[in-house]
């Protein structure tokens, strides 16, 4: 080879080692910036061997190792990670409910985050993405996720849930959706989401349907929420200092109506009554749900029943007792919703019209 050919080899090398650099470095600066807020969870379990994937202590390992045990989220994101809580679901509070929303409101106006991920206990997941789909104003992806299975444990399900939430966090086309959880390979819409079964890592649908999959790192979209969510609510968790207490009381054959004074005696400003059927309240407890509601509270109808929807007026003359139907919202979705609405006002009907609303 002359010197001359060998001269052209080393510019050609030297060309595409600089064009690969700066492709690298491209490649390096469109990555999306995701935050990942823990609070604790089965997503951040411990069990005491590989086979214990039902026992075990949620809400162990810090946010930081798991985030190194998915070294793989380098690749579709510049990941970095917050502690906000390290609880169990079912610890969660109004008052951690509205930090953690206040949080991820400071971080989604941030304008080096183009994405936030909430590592959740599956047991109240849904409520807190419902909240946060109804007060956070922004567009940008808020995604909740959690485990079904510790990450001690056999075929556990975190890491690749946490990946695929945090794919969906970066892409642009999660935009303008609401908040969203993804579990099982599914992007659900937070406010429709339920966790319907306790031990299974397919725990959580939606009644209405998943509105996409995230698989090997891609999103499949094939519907959009109907309801107004995020920017085109009411509620703003900015202005938001606290929720008033809103209970919710089980329908049962041979129920006693104690329960709802019970729940009046411990300051409850709302009544939800999860009702058997068609949010059906016994006759012989009517008396006394009519009683509170003359003494302010109010009384909001929802169905035990996983899905279908209370309609106004059956069952029940709403109109007569001046009581709320939740509609497709479950009782602990009701519950979110009934406080959120008491905080902008006590009137039945504008109670009414925010459950048909959202
Ligand atoms: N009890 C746990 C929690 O909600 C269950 C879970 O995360 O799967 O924190």
């Amino acid at each position: 080879m002359t010197r001359r050919i060998l001269r052209i080899l080393a510019r050609g090398a030297l060309a595409a080692a600089c064009f690969s650099t700066a492709a690298g470095a491209l490649a390096q600066a469109t990555k999306p910036r995701v935050v990942i807020v823990a609070t604790g969870g089965t997503i951040a379990g411990a069990g005491a061997s590989a086979t214990h994937s039902a026992t075990y202590q949620a809400a162990k390992v810090p946010v930081d190792k798991l985030i190194a045990g998915v070294p793989e989220l380098s690749q579709v994101a510049e990941v970095r990670g917050e502690q906000a809580f390290q609880i169990a679901s079912e610890s969660f509070t109004n008052e951690q409910l509205v930090t953690l929303a206040k949080r991820v409101s400071a971080l989604s106006k941030d304008p080096q985050v183009d994405g936030v991920v909430i590592t959740h206990g599956t047991d109240t997941l849904e409520e807190t993405s419902f909240f946060l789909n109804l007060v956070l104003k922004t567009d940008k992806p808020v995604v909740l996720v959690g485990s079904m299975r510790p990450g001690t444990s056999m075929s556990a399900d975190g890491m690749l849930n946490l990946y695929n939430a945090v794919v969906v966090a970066g892409s642009t086309d999660a935009r303008g959706k609401g908040t969203l959880v993804v579990m099982n390979d599914q992007i659900h819409s937070g406010r429709d989401v339920t966790k319907r079964i306790n031990i299974q890592t397919s725990a959580f649908s939606s009644q209405w349907g998943p509105l996409g999959m995230v698989v090997e790192g891609r999103t499949y979209w094939f519907r959009a929420p109907a309801k107004p969510h995020t920017r085109q609510t009411e509620f703003d968790i900015d202005q938001l200092g606290s929720l008033p207490p809103v209970y919710v009381v089980y329908g049962t054959g041979s129920m006693t109506p104690e329960l709802y004074t019970a729940a009046a005696k411990a300051g409850a400003k709302a009544i939800v009554h999860a009702g058997t059927g068609n949010g059906s309240v016994p006759g012989y407890a009517v008396d006394t749900l009519k009683a509170l509601r003359a003494q302010g509270l109010q009384v909001v109808r929802s169905s035990r029943v996983g899905d279908g929807f209370v309609l106004r007026n059956s069952e029940q003359p709403d109109d007569k007792y001046d009581w709320v139907v939740a509609h497709d919202l479950n009782p602990q979705k009701a519950k979110i919703l009934a406080a959120l609405a008491l905080t902008r006002s006590n009137d039945s009907k504008e109670l009414q019209r925010m459950f048909w609303q959202y």
